[in-house]
């Protein structure tokens, strides 16, 4: 799907209209040191160690695209609703 780099947007901070650039959204590194990943890393330790079963095959064929909306007068950041999409293309209007 083609997106707008640039769209004219809604800024709650400015309470008007303002244009606002489109990127996407992408997950950070994961630390190694996170309390949640050394759990994890203890739990899947020794003999029997899979907690869940791998995912053989999975029912969706698409990833979720979370667009961020930045607002060009008050730089303020917006994620928006993420939507199941295959491929984006941002354009140039
Ligand atoms: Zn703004």
């Amino acid at each position: 799907m083609n997106v707008p780099k640039e769209i004219m947007r809604f800024c709650p901070k400015c309470n008007k209209h303002t244009k606002q650039k489109v990127s996407t959204y992408k997950p950070g590194k994961r630390r190694g040191s996170a309390l949640g990943e050394r759990r994890h890393a203890e739990d899947k330790k020794g003999y029997g160690g899979q907690k869940f079963p791998k995912l053989a095959k999975p029912a969706k064929t698409t990833k979720k695209w979370t667009p961020i909306l930045t607002c060009t007068v008050c730089k303020k950041k917006w994620n928006k609703r993420g939507i199941r999409i295959r491929k984006v293309e941002l354009i140039a209007h």
